[in-house]
């Protein structure tokens, strides 16, 4: 399968003054992924652990205070063009090249990400005209009416502003409109955290069509629900204080997972299996980190039931044990198991 985009030691961090003194808080440290087409990416972790701000990278999305710290980040285009982000001079330039075009982001507050006077119409023509001076007005909203009836939302929807939709159906109208011009890479921010559990169906089955209809090539769907996720991703990453900690196939992290993070957030929720439900909950103990001065070595390993003497020294590399990859010493050399 094609990779659509690659992630190598990317660090992004939030830049904050204390009087004169200079601190950076560790929101992206040394992130490695590779997403490729036809993939739906869950990325999960707790709040704070730099979801978000993984997902604004991604974007090159880089506004003071976040900076970009190094490492690499492209974004491979279905005719093999590479855009670098070392490439790119400002916000200007990537919003102009990439932005709906070959990579789309629905932010967690999509619901408000709709001006509320301005009619879908408008938006849709907005978003056709900035990649296409010459388009007409009619034909955008002709574009617009068959992707919202792609998404089984009626095409009268053109007509309304986004105050007269209820939340399910202004969500997949804030897909239809992200996603106008087909970019390869759709990034949705918890989309369904603020819908009752009919709504979230409807709209996680929006996301699929999206990219069986080949509107999209390649989903990331960040949530810190690890339940939501297995409906929808064939992939799930899992980021603790900034690191990807294990990324996989959906079913191997759900059934066998590797990092004792995966496995607290995992037995943290209800479980639908059977065998999941005898073993009961649990929970994490202790705190996510701060990001300004994380633990050494693993960063999990103040919270980690199994942690051991290298833990505390050294950072585990993210290897591939079975069919995931892992960072965590107990699978390798240098470890007590291992
Ligand atoms: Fe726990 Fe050590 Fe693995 Fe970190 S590296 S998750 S502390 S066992």
């Amino acid at each position: 399968m094609e990779k659509r985009m690659i992630l190598e030691n990317l660090k992004a961090y939030y830049r904050q003054l204390k009087g004169t003194t200079e601190y950076f808080v560790k929101a992206v440290d040394g992130v490695s992924l590779e997403i490729y087409e036809g993939d739906i990416l869950g990325l999960v972790g707790e709040s704070g652990c730099g979801k978000s701000t993984l997902a604004k990278t991604m974007m090159m999305d880089l506004t003071p205070p976040l900076q970009y710290m190094g490492g690499r980040l492209e974004i491979i285009s279905r005719d093999g063009k590479s855009f670098e982000i070392s490439q790119f001079k400002n916000r200007d330039e990537v919003k102009r090249k990439l932005w709906g075009k070959h990579i789309a982001y629905v932010p967690q507050d999509a619901l408000n990400a709709l001006m509320p006077t301005i009619k879908i119409k408008k938006i849709a023509y907005d978003v056709l005209r900035s990649h296409d001076k010459n388009i007409s007005f009619q034909k955008a909203v002709e574009i617009a009416k068959e992707r919202l009836i792609e998404l089984d939302l009626p095409d009268y929807v053109v007509e309304l502003y986004p105050f007269q939709l209820s939340g399910g159906m202004r969500q997949r109208a804030v897909l239809a409109m992200a996603t106008l011009l087909n970019p390869e890479i759709l990034i949705v921010d918890e989309p369904t955290s603020a819908l009752d559990v009919t709504t979230q169906k409807i709209v996680l089955k929006s996301l699929i069509k999206l990219r069986k209809l080949g509107f999209v090539d390649s989903i990331v769907f960040i949530t810190h629900d690890i339940s939501t996720v297995r409906q929808i991703a064939n992939r799930i990453a899992v980021m603790y204080a900034g690191k990807i900690v294990e990324v996989g196939p959906t079913e191997s992290i759900i059934r066998e997972p590797l990092h004792p993070y995966t496995q607290g957030l995992i037995n943290s929720v209800a479980s639908i299996e059977p065998e999941g439900r005898e073993k009961g909950l649990s929970y994490i103990p202790g705190q996510p980190p701060n990001l300004m001065d994380p633990p050494s070595g693993c960063r999990f390993h103040p919270r980690c039931p199994y942690a051991m003497e290298i833990c505390r020294k050294e950072e585990p590399k993210l290897l591939k044990v079975g069919e995931s990859q892992v960072a965590c010493w107990l699978y390798q050399e240098g470890g007590e198991n291992v």
